[in-house]
Formats: C-alpha cells, sequence, structure tokens
C-alpha cells in the first residue's frame, strides 16, 4: 500500500505542478489522491476532500461519474484517436451536432482542440484570418477588458489581463486594447450591476468607434471574469456589446471555458443577455471533467469565408494532434446527455440559493466586501476594511490561510488572492454545501484575524 508520504517524496523528485512556487511545498503539503467519487476526493491515508472548486473548474457531474466512465470504457474498446484531418468518427459528428443544437442560434460549425488556451488560440487566429480573407488587411488588433483571463499560451495570455500571470512575459506578447471591465465590485456605492455596466459600456463604445477598422474582434467571459477573482456583471453589458460588434463590423469572441455548461445558471451565460457570438470557445465542463478537449464554435458566414479552392491558400491550416479526440468526444456526448435527460438546471438554482443562504452571515462581517453570485459561482471578497473596500496587500496571502483551514478541514477551496469561492460540481448535496459553507465561514475568519 502506497502512503501519502511516499507518494509525496516521489513527486517532489520529479514533477513540477501547474501554478505553482515550488518552495512552498518545503512547509505547504502536497495533497496525493487515490480516488474521486462525486464531490469527494481521497488521499492514500484515507483523508478525504470536498472538491469545492471542482478541480479547476471543470468537473460537473462528480468525480468518477459512472455514467461518463462507461461511455469512455465503452469508445476505448471501439476508437482510442484518429487522425482528425482527411478522417472522421461517429462520436465527434454525433458531438457536434449536439452542440451546434444545444448553443446560442447561428453557431453551426465545430472547431475541435484540446484544452481551453488552443481554443482561445484558434478563435484569435480565425478572426483575424476571416479578416483577411476578405482583403481586410488592417484589422490585426483584439480588444479585451481589463482584468480578463483566456489561458496561459502566448495569444491567449496576450489577450487576457492578470498581471500576476502576464506581466513577466510582456515582451512577447501581442498587444491587445484593453478597455475597463463591467466589473460590479467596483461600482459606486448606490448603483446597481445594471446600471454600472451600462455606464462602463460606454468606453467599450468609444472604443470601437475610434479602433473598428484596425480591430478582428473583442473577446469576453460572458458574465464573471473566473480567474480575475470571480468578479461578475450584468448580462445587458453583452447586449449592448452584441449590438456595438455589429454596428462596427468586429467579432466578439464568447470564452465561455469556465461558465459553460450550467455554470452561470443557463446552459451558456450569452444566453441571459439573449445574444449569440461569432465564436464561442468552450472546454472544461466540455467532458464532465473527464479528458482534455475544447470546441470552438462559429457561423456559416466565417466557415463561408475558407471555403475556396485549393491554391487560394484561404483554408484554416490549423491543427492539434489530438483534435476532436474519440475518448474526449465520447466524454462530451455522455456529459451533453446527462443535462438532455435530467433537470440539472433547475436543481441548480436549488443548490445556489442554499449556498447564497449558507453564507449569509458573512454578509456583515467586517472583513467581507461583498458576496455575490451567478448560479453556481459564489465569491467572497476578503477585504482589508469595507470602507473604500480597502485591499489586504497580496504579500500577506490571506487565501492561503483559508486554503490550509480548508484541507485541514477537509474542503477543497482555493482561493483566487483575497477571493474565497465555491464553484462545486452539480452533484453537491445540501448537507455537503453546508460543510463548505461552515469550513470557509471559519477559514474567513481566521484568515482575517490581526
Ligand atoms: N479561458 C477561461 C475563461 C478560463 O477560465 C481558462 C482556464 N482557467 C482558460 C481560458 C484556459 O483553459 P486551459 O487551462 O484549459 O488552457
Amino acid at each position: 500500500m502506497i502512503t501519502n508520504q511516499e507518494l509525496v517524496d516521489r513527486d517532489r523528485r520529479v514533477v513540477w505542478h501547474p501554478c505553482s512556487q515550488m518552495k512552498d511545498h518545503e512547509w505547504l503539503p502536497m495533497i496525493p489522491i487515490r480516488r474521486g467519487e462525486g464531490v469527494w476526493l481521497e488521499d492514500f491515508d484515507g483523508g478525504r476532500y470536498l472538491d469545492a472548486v471542482s478541480s479547476w473548474w471543470v468537473n460537473i457531474f462528480g468525480h468518477a461519474n459512472p455514467r461518463i466512465a462507461n461511455e469512455i470504457r465503452r469508445q476505448l474498446g471501439e476508437l482510442e484517436h484518429v487522425i482528425l484531418a482527411g478522417f472522421t468518427h461517429e462520436p465527434v459528428v454525433r458531438l457536434s451536432e449536439m452542440l451546434v443544437a444545444a448553443t446560442p442560434p447561428g453557431l453551426t460549425r465545430c472547431f475541435f482542440a484540446d484544452n481551453g488556451s488552443s481554443a482561445v488560440e484558434v478563435a484569435l487566429k480565425m478572426s483575424f484570418h476571416y479578416w483577411l480573407n476578405q482583403g481586410r488587411t488592417r484589422k490585426t488588433r483584439f480588444i479585451t477588458l481589463s482584468n480578463s483571463y483566456h489561458g496561459e499560451t502566448l495569444g491567449a495570455l496576450a489577450v487576457g489581463d492578470v498581471a500576476l500571470y502576464k506581466d513577466t512575459y510582456g515582451p512577447l506578447l501581442l498587444q491587445p486594447i484593453t478597455v475597463q471591465s463591467p466589473d460590479c465590485f467596483l461600482r459606486e456605492a448606490g448603483s446597481d450591476w445594471r446600471e454600472h455596466s451600462t455606464r462602463v459600456f460606454e468606453e467599450m463604445e468609444k472604443c470601437l468607434d475610434e479602433h473598428a477598422d484596425e480591430t478582428c474582434a473583442v473577446i469576453v467571459e460572458p458574465l464573471v471574469q473566473c480567474a480575475g477573482g470571480m468578479r461578475m456583471y450584468h448580462p445587458e453589458y453583452l447586449r449592448l456589446l452584441r449590438a456595438a460588434c455589429d454596428r462596427f463590423g468586429v467579432h466578439l469572441i464568447a470564452d465561455e471555458i469556465a461558465v459553460g455548461f450550467g455554470r452561470t445558471g443557463t446552459m451558456f451565460a450569452c444566453e441571459q443577455a439573449g445574444i449569440s457570438p461569432d465564436f464561442m470557445c468552450l472546454s472544461k465542463g466540455l467532458t464532465g471533467g473527464f479528458l482534455p478537449l475544447s470546441v470552438v464554435l462559429t457561423r456559416d458566414h466565417v466557415y463561408d469565408a475558407f471555403y475556396d479552392d485549393y491554391a487560394t491558400l484561404k483554408a484554416f491550416l490549423h491543427s492539434h494532434s489530438y483534435t476532436g479526440n474519440p475518448l474526449g468526444c465520447a466524454a462530451a456526448i455522455a456529459t451533453m446527455e446527462i443535462f438532455g435527460d435530467g433537470n440539472v438546471l433547475e436543481r441548480n438554482r436549488v443548490l445556489a440559493e442554499c449556498m447564497a443562504g449558507a453564507v449569509e452571515e458573512l454578509v456583515d462581517h467586517p472583513h467581507v466586501g461583498e458576496i455575490r453570485q451567478h448560479g453556481m459561482i459564489l465569491a467572497i471578497e476578503m477585504v482589508k476594511r469595507r470602507a473604500g473596500m480597502e485591499e489586504f496587500p497580496w504579500q500577506e496571502r490571506r487565501g492561503l490561510t483559508v486554503y490550509r483551514h480548508g484541507l485541514n478541514n477537509g474542503v477543497l477551496l482555493r482561493p483566487l488572492g483575497n477571493v474565497v469561492y465555491f464553484m462545486p460540481p452539480y452533484v453537491i448535496e445540501e448537507d455537503e454545501i453546508m460543510t463548505m459553507a461552515r469550513v470557509a465561514r471559519e477559514g474567513i475568519s481566521l484568515a482575517t484575524a490581526g
């Protein structure tokens, strides 16, 4: 029998972990996970952790979900992978049909990649190339929102705006045009989300007016800027943005990698604004959190702009080895079928209310600046002082205290700076929400004392 310690020792000799200062692990324990079931992860010594963050927001129907696991198992016996250039397979066709039917109207074509960042790269390149194929050679730039996040590969990093991840690589990056985010945490006292998001839109309108002729697309995370601290805004912003992009002849890229598949209360966040983007990027929940797969959906007119005789060299010559992997597609089909069969979104509404109720007592906490929520994402912003929403200096790593308290009490919370959030798998039960919230409340009090 392997023990936690044994695996951790072996790990430290050979593994370099993502998004980590490895030196922290001299004092911060690495948690080796042996198995998962539902919202629970179990280590080698029998310790259990409630996965309140869905393992980086990918898991939606529970770890080791039997229905998804069985579908992958069945597919494994048929075909593990095949090149998708010149060849096709049933899972990729079936999944594409399902995605076209489930996403907002007008999105009719699916281009597959294998992770979120790659999907963003595809959307950026496709948008640029679309305009090029139309002879619009001046369109080479992208508009992005402050505090946005679209991934870590160089193109995706460039159109994001989280300094912690981006600044180091500045010399390597494209230069997007950055416009103020509609983030409602920053709204003036007395104004509501709708007013604030609408007012902030004026800057976007001005920017489009000035830069439309050199801009390929505006890229946004609909409703929630997740990696930027679960900052949220009103759907009205998206409605205004869609209309303006049409008016100015600029594409709209909706990065629903984190918010798609029911996270914000609707199947896709764009639905809450009643809009359809020109490109929609999906990943994470796409496979229920089982396998890496991503897809960019786009419209007929985009597809048609690349469709010509080979010698025109208009084709989109972009590929990844594992594009449209059949196992990933099988997992995604099973995930879509679970949505199709059940009352997932309805049940999520009940769970979302339960999460809100479970942290209600924090509303008056002297170090809680805001509790905000869009569906199955609930975030609690810890502040040094509520007056003026004064932040705790990042060097104090207050969130880390919450993280450690969580682990010591069987809950995986992974705050983003000073923001503690819940983004659990949808199979969570009400008593598990109570546990998650209790541990978070204790952790916040501990982290903000002194
Ligand atoms: N876009 C958004 C909105 C994301 O939240 C993420 C991942 N956190 C990405 C893109 C990148 O996805 P991946 O980590 O799979 O490259």
